[in-house]
């Protein structure tokens, strides 16, 4: 193997030299995502500014069997973007043009840097916007939005971003550069769009994004309910969506979380709550206003103390601050924290919510609950103080132990930041060997180097040479000459 470092001549005369990164002070402003626990200084960072340089730096990495990774925003929680030490770091933050803006046939096609929000910016003034919204929606980009197969807040009515993105432009891992999908939905044949989407950059990497818009509702009603503890707002999740009622979002946060985001944002939750609710209605006004008011009622019969419904958009952005700023917030009240991200399914919340607040007791470690109430997708918040001996290991362990909780409700490891690094170890207490057999020949079939993104996703890596599992030997229909090995 070529070392990366070797790459860079040949790559300066494709980008430009301010576009290659050899310089180890810069390098290292690229050593981590979201997930600082891991850190790895990559070999080489490039920044490249059109499809054809993207195919050019992969296509010198195939040559030389170096590894690449792809880089957004570096927003992840999972240390996806977490680079390879011998690698190239391959980053999408010179690729913000919205390229198109089809509001007739509600699409837009992006480079892969483009910024969520300023997507809807751009849209907004036309009556349109990108629906998925991670909290992070300020910084995050839609190649890694698509990677990561995102969700957010308005996610329980109008999808992730799956649900949201029609067609691809891929680099693949040997440099070619193919089209999949496109405006139009459900092309026929394998569903290779619904495979890159959420693969987290092992496939390849996006560079052209065909994405919905959405018709921004006519109306929009919030309101705020705060209860005396998680079981009674959890009973006024599930009556809402019992009663048919489909919100816009339902967000819950617990003591700790409401605790951490008064003090960082001041947000006049109110004070002495066990447990708050944000739940929003949007779409048509008579549709919003009736069923506003059936949402309202459940929250009081549920055991809601307070009930505050946001008067205008300004107080209803108060309301969000607190929601969208507590991962971040936590840091008020705890030197060290890891985000946890399970799901379990809507019922099984309470129990679930019990289980945790037992496993903090019996440890001694503070779990602070932020998360999307509506499709049981939790984020427990595990604070730790590295400055007290064996709690990091401690606040560690009782992470994992949600996530054995999540599996056995019936759960996953993850909701939406993806498996990444972090969470590779996981997959075998999800999947059994056949199922983890099954995507790596997905990916043996993208990228027979191994060299997309390598020790990402999957527990152990494998050579793509290596047939997994059982699948040994010569496969029955090519021995019989019925089908060919390509
Ligand atoms: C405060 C905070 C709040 C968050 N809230 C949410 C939330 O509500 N919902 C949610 O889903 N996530 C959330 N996240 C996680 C994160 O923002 C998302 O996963 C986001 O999609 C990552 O985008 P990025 O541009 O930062 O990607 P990066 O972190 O740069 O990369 C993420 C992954 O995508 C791959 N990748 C990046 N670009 C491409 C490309 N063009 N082609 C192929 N692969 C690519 C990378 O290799 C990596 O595997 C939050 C993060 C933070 C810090």
């Amino acid at each position: 193997m070529v070392d990366a470092r070797g790459l860079a001549g040949q790559l300066r005369t494709v980008l430009g030299d301010a576009a290659v990164i050899t310089d180890r002070q810069r390098l290292r402003t690229y050593e981590c995502d979201g997930l600082a626990q891991y850190k790895v200084t990559p070999a080489l960072v490039v920044l490249p500014r059109t499809t054809g340089q993207v195919a050019a730096v992969v296509r010198a990495c195939a040559a030389a069997g170096v590894p690449f990774v792809a880089r957004g925003s570096g927003t992840g929680l999972s240390g996806g973007a977490l680079p390879h030490a011998d690698g190239v770091l391959i980053v999408t933050s010179t690729m913000r043009s919205v390229l198109d803006l089809d509001i007739v046939n509600q699409r837009a096609v992006v480079e892969p840097g483009v910024i969520n929000l300023h997507l809807s910016r751009e849209a907004l003034p036309h009556g349109y916007y990108y629906a998925p919204d991670p909290s992070s929606q300020q910084v995050c980009s839609i190649g890694g939005n698509v990677a990561e197969n995102s969700g957010g807040a308005h996610c329980l009515k109008y999808g992730f971003t799956t649900n949201h993105v029609t067609g691809l432009e891929l680099v693949t891992p040997a440099g070619d550069v193919v089209q999949v999908g496109g405006k139009a939905p459900d092309a026929p044949g394998y569903d290779l769009l619904g495979a890159l989407v959420g693969s987290e950059g092992t496939l390849g990497i996006a560079t052209k994004v065909t994405v919905r818009l959405t018709r921004s509702p006519e109306a929009v009603s919030t309101l705020l309910a705060a209860f005396p503890d998680t079981d009674r707002a959890g009973a006024a999740v599930s009556a809402i969506i019992a009663a048919g009622v489909v919100p816009a979002a339902i967000e819950m946060m617990d003591a700790l979380a409401i605790e951490a985001a008064e003090a960082a944002v001041h947000c006049g939750y109110p004070p002495g709550a066990g447990a708050v609710l944000i739940v929003e209605l949007d779409g048509p006004g008579a549709d919003v206003e009736h069923e506003f008011a059936e949402a309202e009622r459940l929250c009081r019969a549920s055991g809601a103390t307070e009930v505050r419904v946001a008067a205008d958009d300004a107080e209803r952005a108060l309301f969000w601050k607190g929601r969208k700023s507590a991962f971040a917030a936590v840091g008020r009240i705890s030197p060290g924290y890891i985000v946890q991200d399970g799901v379990v399914p809507r019922t099984a919340l309470p129990q679930v919510l019990r289980r945790i607040a037992q496993l903090s007791a019996d440890t001694g470690i503070r779990v602070a609950n932020v998360f999307h109430a509506g499709d049981g997708n939790l984020h427990p918040l595990v604070l730790f103080d590295d400055a007290v001996p064996g709690e990091s290991a401690r606040a560690e362990e009782v992470s994992g132990a949600i996530l054995d909780l999540c599996l056995e409700h019936g759960g996953s490891i993850t909701g939406e930041h993806g498996v990444g690094a972090d969470k590779a170890r996981y997959m075998p207490r999800m999947f059994d060997a056949d199922d983890l057999d099954t995507m790596q020949l997905v990916r043996c079939a993208f990228d027979p180097q191994s060299i997309s993104n390598p020790g990402k996703v999957f527990p152990t890596p494998r050579l793509c040479g290596e047939r997994p599992g059982r699948h040994q030997g010569t496969h029955p229909l090519a021995e019989a000459g019925v089908a060919e090995v390509f």
